[in-house]
């Protein structure tokens, strides 16, 4: 079915920058670059540039900066990370994957890291706090750092969807060790899977760039352990570099977007929208997530009239048997996973995509 509103359109988004895309795969096929190659430094660089740290390192996926982060830190069997319950799985399998227990913890209203959460969770085995940047909003990191300090955690962001949002002037995943996911429906989206680490430590980079290579040093041919075969593709490298240079502009746009259904939905008492008027914080709005009632009804309703919408996520992870997560009763993530929904939001969304959402969740509250 073609949406009128698509969630987000990969086709369109391809035809305004397919001379910079079709130039960077170009640029890799006529020079014969595949693997660990320049254009795949040059986008490492430039990256770490726009987060403000001093490295980044090219991965497999978003996921696998969150297993390297973790392996970096040292965590392992025995470990306990402290992370939020409204998070997507990849985040919990890291840990899991690490051997370590995942500890989760309630989010607030900007469905982020509660920190008032965080004190109850500490227990002799905390070894590290993974807070999640959720929908292009930095969780709020002064108290978070400060619990962090004074336990002597390891910081570890997951910025997945936090790129080019900042907290008191600072971008997500410059605060520890930031990963980031490239997954085409990203706000920066590769032609496939493909992620980073962005960090000030030197040594979680030289770990994380042996961990992706089989554990190698390409340079001396020495091997230092185990490791995994996770680079970030060079061509996925090159189109992320070329696209890089249009990000700040798309974060400007999703910001006028997502002003324009804050205005559209004003007075709309059944749906609460993701504004939280703190000026510490710059929203890069990743998603544009609403809490709705009725959602389901809702969300059907809009789909008749062409407006494709996204739930992340329908239940919570504990509720799937199989990955045996001991249900950590949150009550307001299950509430989120009831009545959250995200609207159609990318740098291709139009002023025109907007007005004809909004007037169809207009029309469908006003039915009653
Ligand atoms: C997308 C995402 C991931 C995983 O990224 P992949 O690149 O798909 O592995 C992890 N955490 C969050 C919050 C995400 O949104």
């Amino acid at each position: 079915m073609a949406y009128r509103v698509p969630f987000v359109d990969p086709r369109e988004h391809y035809r305004r920058y397919k001379s910079d895309i079709d130039g960077a795969i170009q640029d890799c096929l006529v020079n014969g670059d595949l693997i660990h190659r320049r254009q795949l430094f040059d986008f490492e660089r430039n990256l770490a540039a726009y987060v403000g740290t001093k490295d980044a390192v090219g991965l497999a996926s978003g996921y696998h900066a969150l297993h390297f982060a973790l392996l970096a830190a040292g965590i392992g069997p025995g470990d306990e990370v402290i992370t939020a319950g409204h998070t997507f799985t990849a985040t919990v399998s890291a840990i899991i994957h690490c051997g370590a227990t995942p500890v989760l913890i309630e989010v607030g209203k900007d469905y982020n890291m509660d920190p008032t959460g965080l004190a109850g969770a500490l227990s002799p085995r905390t070894k590290a706090l993974l807070p999640v940047h959720l929908n292009g909003r930095v969780c709020d990191m002064d108290p978070i750092m400060e619990f962090a300090r004074k336990n002597r955690l390891t910081l570890i962001e997951d910025a997945c969807q936090g790129l080019g949002a900042t907290y008191r002037g600072r971008m997500a995943g410059s605060f520890g060790t930031g990963c980031f996911s490239f997954y085409p429906f990203k706000a920066l989206g590769a032609l496939g899977d493909a992620g980073a680490i962005t960090t000030n430590d030197p040594e979680v980079a030289r770990i994380a760039r042996l961990l992706r290579y089989n554990g190698e040093d390409r340079e001396t041919g020495e091997f230092y352990f185990h490791g995994y075969t996770a680079l970030l593709d060079n061509l996925q490298a090159a189109v992320l570099d070329a696209k890089l240079r249009h990000f700040p502009s798309w974060v400007e746009h999703r910001r006028m977007i997502a002003e324009m259904y804050r205005q559209a939905l004003s007075g709309v008492k059944e749906v609460a929208t993701p504004h939280f008027g703190n000026d510490a914080f710059r929203d890069a709005y990743q998603n544009y997530a609403i809490m709705a009632q009725r959602r389901d009804a809702l969300r059907s309703f809009l789909k008749e009239k062409g407006v494709e919408t996204l739930v992340s996520w329908p239940k919570p992870m504990w509720a799937h048997p199989a990955l045996r997560i001991p249900d950590p009763k949150l009550e307001f993530t299950e509430r989120i996973c009831r009545e959250v929904l995200s609207l159609p939001l990318s740098a291709e969304t139009t002023g025109e995509h907007v007005a004809i959402a909004t007037a169809a969740i207009r029309e469908f509250y006003a039915k009653g």
